[in-house]
């Protein structure tokens, strides 16, 4: 069998990713999770780390040698240049790791799936070849967003608000999966599009 060819799967937050990115894995899909990875690429012993630690100290390190997240978040907010720098390490490394696990061994499906919020927003949907959206009414999103994270209605809409509206993110979308169902019916679409999938790669 060939390479696997890359599909992306995006929403918005709360919009129901990662619980259609299980559904598709229990159909024997692999996937790989964008947010996971840009974690990886900065933990202990990586090069991307080291580099970190050498540009803004070693301050910047928690003492058990973790990158702390606030004190890196807090530099980058108040300037742009670092925040700059920041991404053009980040995101290459974050690509090539995501290039990496997008390749598992000994894999029996046509395609994986590229799991990531910013897919659409960066240049991560230059790895796939077709883009699925999960959609659900903005409301639907910021209750859900909302009773899985404890977090208050402003924060939610904060968050919403910085990211692509919904109506351009569904004019990019290859496939639409609808999430304001229950998860038996999501279950269903994702049947149907696995196999419009497998169909269209299968082969290749
Ligand atoms: P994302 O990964 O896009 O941020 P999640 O998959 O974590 O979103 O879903 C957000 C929340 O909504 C989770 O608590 C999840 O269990 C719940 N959820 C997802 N889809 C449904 C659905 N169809 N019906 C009810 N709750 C859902």
């Amino acid at each position: 069998m060939g390479k696997p060819v890359v599909i992306g799967l995006t929403g918005g937050i709360g919009s129901g990713k990662s619980t259609v990115a299980r559904m598709f894995g229990a159909l024997g899909v692999h996937w790989v999770d964008a947010d996971i990875v840009a974690r990886e690429v900065v933990e202990p012993g990586t090069p991307a780390l080291v580099r970190i630690a050498e540009h803004f100290g070693q301050d910047i390190l928690q003492p058990d040698g973790q990158l702390d997240r606030a004190a890196l978040r807090t530099i980058v907010f108040k300037d742009a240049n670092e925040r700059e720098w920041l991404e053009a390490l980040l995101h290459p490394a974050i690509r090539d790791e995501l290039a990496r696990q997008l390749q598992p061994d000994n894999y029996d499906q046509p395609y994986v799936l590229l799991v990531s919020p910013l897919l659409l927003e960066t240049d991560q949907h230059t790895l796939t070849a077709r883009d699925i959206v999960v959609d659900v009414p903005v409301e639907t999103q910021i209750e859900r967003t909302m009773r899985r994270d404890n977090n208050d209605r402003d924060q939610v809409e904060r968050i919403i608000a910085a990211q692509m509206p919904r109506e351009h993110r569904v004019s990019r979308a290859d496939y639409i999966i609808r999430n304001d169902q229950p998860l038996a019916d999501v279950e269903q679409q994702v049947r149907e599009l696995h196999q419009e999938l497998l169909e269209l790669f299968q082969g290749q």
